[in-house]
This record gives C-alpha cells, sequence and structure tokens, in this order.
C-alpha cells in the first residue's frame, strides 16, 4: 500500500510543481506512445508468463506503473478521442462507435492548448480510423498518416512499428532543442497478427496450455465461437498459433521501442522528458466466448491496459494499485507543462502523486462500449449490458456481433493489486454490488444523455473517395 504523508514528499512535490511552471529551466517535452490491441495482462512486467516485453519492463521501473489502469472504452477511435479531450467516450464528438462520427472541431484537444501554448506538436499513427479527417489532426502542425504497408487479410491500410518508430526519432531529432509533444500511436498487435519473420518466438516452456485446441473459422468480424474472418492466416486453425502471433507482435513493438528509448535518454537524464506508455483497449483471447477481437464488451480482457510515465521527476519503480482511466493522460500531461486544465474534463492529473508518491485520487473509474459498461471502485470492478437481453433490436445492430445477439449480463471482479483478478458471486456481495450499481446508474443516465446530445450534432469523419470505399467494404464507415 501506499506510505504515509511525510513531510519531506511535500516539500519534493512543491519542489517539482514549482520548476514545472518556471520558465527558466530547460524546456520540457512530452511523448505518448499509445500501442493499439494490447492488453495489459500480456506484458511479461504485468505478471504474464512469457518474456514479450524486456525492453518496456526495464524502462517502466524507471517510472511509476498502474496496476489497475483502464481504457476508456475497447474500440480505438473512442478511446484515443477520450485521451486527447480527457472526458468519457459518451461525452466527445466521436462517441461509442469506431470512426463513424469524428472529433469535431469544436473539441479542444490536448494538441491545440500545446501548439497554442508554444509547444512543437506532431503525431504519427500507424491506424486508418485515426487519419487524416477522423478529428485527430486537430492541432498537430505535423501529422504523420501515411500508411505504406497492407494488412494480410482484409488488406487494410496500415504502418508497421519499424517504420513509425524510424520517423518518431526523425521527428524528435527535428525538433532539436525546442519543447514539444509527440504522439505515437503504434499499430502491430492489432489483428491479423502478421509479426516480422526476424521476430524471435518462445521457448517451450512458455507454451500455453490447451493451446492445441482447433478453431471454426467465423464468417464475420465478431470472433464469437470461431476466428474473425479478418485474422485468419492460411490454414492455421490452432489456438495456440493465433495467441503466439498476437505475443510475438508485442515483443516486435518492444524491439522496436527499445531504440526510440535510446534516442530519449539524454531529455530524460536532464528530467524534461515525461515519456507516457498506454494502450486503446486489450483482445479477447477466449474470453466471454470471443476470439481475437475487442469492441464487443468492457470485459477485463477488453479494458485492462498498460499505463506508465516514466521522466520528469516522476518517481521510479513504484507500482500503484488504485485504478485510473487513461484518460488521465491528458491532465497529467498539462499539469507537467505547467498548462491549466479546461473545465469538463472527467479525469484528474496524476502529476503530483507521480512525483510525490502518495496515492492518486481513487475516484470511481467507468469504461464504455457499444455494448456494455463498467465501474471500477473499492477493489472491485463491476460490469453489465447497455440494455436488457430482450431489447433485440439494440442487440441486432450491434456492430460487432453482424446479427449475433450475444447479451453477457453483469459480473463482478476483485481487482487483486499488480494485475490479478478473481470473479465473485454477485451474491456474495450484495451490498458492494447495489452500490457500484447505483453510481453506475448515475453515470450511464448523463452518458446517454450526452451521447443523444452529440449524436444529434455528428458529422461524419472526412474521407478520401478511395479510402472512404475501403473503410466502407470493411464494415468500418457508413
Ligand atoms: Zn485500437
Amino acid at each position: 500500500m501506499e506510505s504515509p504523508r511525510r513531510p519531506w514528499r511535500v516539500v519534493l512535490l512543491a519542489i517539482a510543481l514549482a520548476s514545472a511552471c518556471s520558465s527558466q529551466e530547460a524546456p520540457r517535452s512530452v511523448v505518448l506512445i499509445t500501442v493499439d490491441t494490447l492488453r495489459a495482462d500480456h506484458l511479461s512486467g504485468m505478471g504474464y508468463e512469457r518474456k514479450t516485453t524486456p525492453a518496456l519492463d526495464v524502462f517502466a521501473r524507471r517510472g511509476t506503473r498502474f496496476d489497475w489502469a483502464f481504457s476508456t472504452c475497447s474500440y480505438t477511435v473512442p478511446s484515443h478521442a477520450s485521451m486527447m479531450v480527457g472526458r468519457y467516450s459518451s461525452f466527445h464528438s466521436a462517441g461509442l462507435l469506431n470512426g463513424q462520427q469524428r472529433l469535431l472541431a469544436t473539441e479542444t484537444t490536448l494538441a491545440e492548448i500545446l501548439r497554442d501554448a508554444g509547444w512543437r506538436t506532431a503525431a504519427i499513427v500507424s491506424n486508418a480510423v485515426l487519419g487524416s479527417g477522423s478529428g485527430f489532426e486537430q492541432g498537430f502542425e505535423r501529422f504523420d498518416d501515411e500508411l505504406p504497408d497492407r494488412e494480410l487479410v482484409r488488406r487494410m491500410p496500415e504502418r508497421r512499428a519499424h517504420a513509425a518508430v524510424d520517423r518518431a526519432i526523425a521527428q524528435i531529432r527535428s525538433f532539436g532543442d525546442q519543447p514539444y509533444f509527440l504522439w505515437l500511436h503504434l499499430q502491430d498487435p492489432h489483428g491479423p497478427y502478421t509479426p516480422p519473420a526476424s521476430t524471435p518466438g518462445f521457448a517451450s516452456s512458455e507454451e500455453v496450455p490447451g493451446g492445441d485446441r482447433r478453431l471454426p473459422v467465423g464468417r464475420d468480424f465478431s470472433g464469437y465461437g470461431a476466428i474473425p474472418a479478418y485474422q485468419v492466416v492460411g490454414s492455421e486453425r490452432r489456438y495456440s498459433d493465433y495467441r503466439d502471433r498476437y505475443d510475438r507482435e508485442i515483443r516486435t513493438v518492444d524491439l522496436e521501442l527499445a531504440r526510440l528509448f535510446g534516442s530519449l535518454e539524454g531529455a530524460i537524464g536532464q528530467g524534461r522528458m515525461l515519456v507516457i506508455f498506454t494502450a486503446d483497449h486489450g483482445e479477447a483471447m477466449g474470453e466471454d466466448g470471443f476470439f481475437f477481437s475487442h469492441g464487443h464488451s468492457v470485459g477485463l480482457d477488453q479494458v485492462h491496459v498498460p499505463l506508465f510515465f516514466v521522466g520528469g521527476g516522476v518517481a521510479a519503480g513504484r507500482r500503484v494499485p488504485v485504478p485510473v482511466s487513461n484518460m488521465s493522460v491528458f491532465a497529467t500531461v498539462l499539469e507537467f507543462l505547467g498548462q491549466s486544465l479546461p473545465e469538463r474534463i472527467q479525469a484528474p492529473g496524476l502529476f503530483a502523486s507521480l512525483v510525490s508518491g502518495e496515492a492518486p485520487p481513487a475516484g470511481p473509474v467507468y469504461t464504455e462500449s457499444h455494448t456494455q459498461r463498467g465501474i471500477a471502485a473499492a477493489g472491485h470492478y463491476l460490469r453489465r449490458d447497455r440494455r436488457p437481453a430482450t431489447d433485440t433490436d439494440f442487440w441486432r445492430v450491434s456492430p460487432i456481433s453482424d446479427g449475433t445477439i450475444v447479451p453477457l449480463g453483469r459480473e463482478l471482479s476483485r481487482l487483486r493489486p499488480r494485475g490479478g483478478h478473481a470473479r465473485r458471486p454477485l451474491g456474495e456481495a450484495t451490498s458492494l454490488v447495489t452500490g457500484l450499481e447505483r453510481r453506475l446508474d448515475a453515470f450511464a443516465r448523463s452518458a446517454e444523455e450526452a451521447l443523444g446530445f452529440h449524436r444529434a450534432r455528428a458529422r461524419p469523419r472526412e474521407l478520401d473517395p478511395a479510402l472512404r470505399e475501403e473503410l466502407r467494404a470493411l464494415g468500418y464507415a457508413h
């Protein structure tokens, strides 16, 4: 648990915050790394049995890690939009679906605030749904959404980590001593899982139990009881074939990020650089009957994401068991850079607690998807469907299931420090469940209202016609 408040901690905090606001010292910069589709429990430093992330593990130990960080949504666009504006997915203009509503110009994004305050800003994104016209380009003087590669099966444009990290290193060099905010998005663990041949595999002692079972091929993208159509690689049907390749994609990201961390060493050593690492959502590996897919629920496989902060005076070697939302990135960056926080943000900044070692604010953390909502509080996580199973119209139009109705009901899990969790029968903790439900009810009421507000003002993403046709064919845009 957290150590008690001590005067020296308060003094350290005061010094750090004063220097954050001082114009005398060297300019401060931030690198935000978001990895697509990276579930927290597949990082070796988060307890995974395979050595997937040796470089990330070493790097993370130089800063502060969160055992229970949650993404706001299990889809790419809503989750990233929350980090960029500091609000839950129902409360921003991109909504709960993936790329069907753009992030409107009326939003104030992190990049806009920093650009207007004098920071150089650049983004390097590797997934077509985050590209120009999605609204994510707001505030970035350089928005690099070049996608030279193609996914294996559905031929969706993307960029592999090697090329994206090359661009990031070149961009950092070109900024030189100017203060900057760089957002690097890596796509590799997103399916289809096609790691480069050069990425090593795992030892036989790291085999996944039960990996030999064979799965049918699904007709749609849902992954419900089957390999999603877009994930199918050749004649591979064994569970372990897919899980092995997913883990090797993570290993690929780790190898590439090691190069980036090397190039940031000097700035981190001088205390003027804050590096933030997180993910937009996880990936199902059989949970709830779903395989190799995301977006269908807010299960822990979908929304428990890595989050760590390194540099900038952040306490080293610390792990925090208190649940936080990764959209706290928004306020934390502004605090580190001495900027005031806009009104209407829904997650507190973490910078003071990152420096002092004190526990961060322990408010409830919410999660959302098109089909479910969840709450993390009081050492537990409760999730439930957005609509009752009897509302068949709602379930039939669910974009992830292509007509399959998959209500998942309610589920309560105890969250252990350091990432483990255990399911608890709802009847075993009735007063706890009642309390969590009451808070979730209140959140859901205002979220539904906000969703309606934004839906009425929604604008579709602006796309060039070729990409629009491609995304439409893939079921991404209508
Ligand atoms: Zn994603």
